[in-house]
């Protein structure tokens, strides 16, 4: 049946699709085949890829990014009485982690409506002689200016953790911090299902998250098996955060292919920002458009007033979903029940009057016409 521009109706336009076919379904049935099925020789190569694909020393896989951050977090030491610096622009888990090993986070705000990236002088604004640690966020898919977080970490003795679920991929993207740390879950840019990776440069780190990963346990499963070990030990209270090898023959599948989603990502993404300069000038597409991104959201700000919940409906109606990204952290109730009411302005600003459309590789051209027409009509009425 052949696409048709006039009425989509036949067609949801979701906002994250994940682009999985005969490739993954081969690599799937070979780790079933070969009758070991985690902690393998398939979680090691993925392991080996990504890192290499990064150019960064380590790479710990495990069950999730949030399990990531938290594994680093307690790797690193950060516990009761510490504060951990967190950007409120982002989803839940960031700032979870820290009541995880016991620590308390601080919401830091995004340094505009324009540039939507936690802000380094009101970090500065929160330092406490308590703040441990601090996790930026490379929202959207932009990278934060890692060299200065670098040096402000390091002049305050901090540890800093990339929260680098948005850009797996990405030039740049974990070299910064003491650990980065990388999500697979269904709608990110390459995807295990369910899944995530620690980068780190510091070998006895990345010991001591592998270590924690599995019970705190001195060998694993497979070394046991091949005879380098006979029994083990058990040195730190640690977690089941480990990823099996279905996980991992996905995932060294969907890297292969990560460049070249990233490209149509960012390609689509460059076609949004036109045609919305064109159409709707009063729509605007944070960060600069020449900065590189792997366009994990197509985040646009509508103007103030703008109602934004009739305009999703609408667009529903359409058959084009959207999303907000994200509801800020500080504003949730467990969060306000825990640390009250948090002044964040620009955060505040920003997410009441962001919309994230579709993105994601199987879009095509036509469809984000459609998208941005649309969006602009439902703009108009
Ligand atoms: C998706 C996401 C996470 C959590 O990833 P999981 O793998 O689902 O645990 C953390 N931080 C950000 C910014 C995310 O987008």
């Amino acid at each position: 049946m052949k696409k048709s521009n006039l009425t989509r109706v036949d067609r949801e336009l979701s906002l994250s699709d994940p682009v999985i076919g005969e490739d993954e379904c081969v690599a799937l049935k070979e780790v079933i085949q070969s009758g070991w099925i985690t902690m393998g020789e398939m979680v090691s190569r993925f392991e080996r890829e990504f890192a290499q694909v990064h150019e960064c020393e380590h790479a710990v896989a495990v069950s999730s990014a949030t399990a990531g951050l938290h594994l680093s977090l307690a790797a690193l030491g950060v516990g009761s009485g510490d504060e951990v610096l967190v950007p409120s622009l982002t989803f839940v888990a960031t700032a979870n982690a820290a009541w995880y090993v016991g620590a308390t986070p601080v919401f830091v705000d995004i340094e505009s409506v324009e540039r939507p990236q936690i802000d380094l002088n009101d970090a500065r604004r929160k330092l406490s002689s308590r703040t441990k640690a601090i996790v930026i966020v490379h929202y959207g898919g932009w990278l934060c200016p890692v060299d200065q977080w670098r040096t402000f970490a390091s002049e305050h003795g901090l540890f800093i953790l990339e929260d680098a679920a948005h850009v797996s991929g990405l030039n740049g993207a974990g070299k910064s911090g003491d650990a980065a740390i990388f999500s697979f879950y269904g709608n990110k840019n390459m995807t295990t299902a369910e899944g995530g990776m620690v980068l780190v440069g510091n070998e006895e780190l990345a010991l001591t998250i592998r270590r924690l990963r599995s019970h705190g346990m001195t060998s694993q499963t497979l070394d046991r098996y091949e005879g380098h070990a006979f029994t083990y030990d058990v040195t730190d209270l640690g977690y089941n955060y480990r990823m099996d090898d279905l996980r991992a023959a996905l995932g060294l599948v969907q890297l292969g292919k990560l460049s070249s989603f990233n490209k149509l990502r960012a390609n689509l993404l460059k076609q949004y920002r036109d045609e919305l300069l064109l159409k709707a000038s009063d729509v605007n597409v944070p960060f600069d458009k020449n900065e590189e991104t792997t366009g994990h959201l197509c985040p646009v700000v509508l103007p103030r007033q703008a109602p934004r919940e009739d305009i999703m409906l609408r667009l529903r109606k359409m058959g084009i979903h959207s999303s907000i990204h994200y509801p800020p952290v500080h504003r949730f109730t467990y969060y306000e029940n825990k640390l009250g009411v948090q002044n964040l302005p620009q955060t505040d600003e920003y997410a009441r009057h962001e919309l994230s459309l579709p993105l994601h590789p199987g879009l095509s051209r036509s469809d984000v016409i459609y998208i941005v027409d649309r969006l602009v009509e439902s703009l108009g009425s």
